[in-house]
């Protein structure tokens, strides 16, 4: 991956969240994160158990998915949804 195709402030090697859906499954990402402690989760959307996390690289979720630059800008405590692979992400805070 060229270098300037990375948009997050973070390192590329910071660790973050996915799902099995998304890493084994091939499952588009549906659900992005940015939390307060400053984690980044990308999940399929659907509900989870811990069992289903694994921890990845940043750079690694741009190869599975490369649209995530779109969200390297989300600030802490936001996440975005979208319905399916082809909608619009939806920005929204969350609540406290
Ligand atoms: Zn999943």
């Amino acid at each position: 991956m060229n270098k300037s195709n990375f948009l997050f402030a973070d390192a590329p090697d910071t660790a973050c969240f996915t799902c099995c859906h998304v890493l084994d499954k091939n499952k588009p990402i549906l659900y992005v994160s940015h939390d307060e402690d400053g984690y980044w989760q990308f999940l399929c959307g659907k509900n989870h158990n811990d069992e289903d996390a694994r921890i990845i690289s940043l750079a690694e979720i741009l190869n599975i998915d490369e649209t995530m630059n779109d969200l390297a800008e989300l600030d802490y405590g936001e996440y975005a949804e979208a319905e399916n692979e082809k909608s619009d992400w939806i920005v929204r805070y969350k609540n406290k």
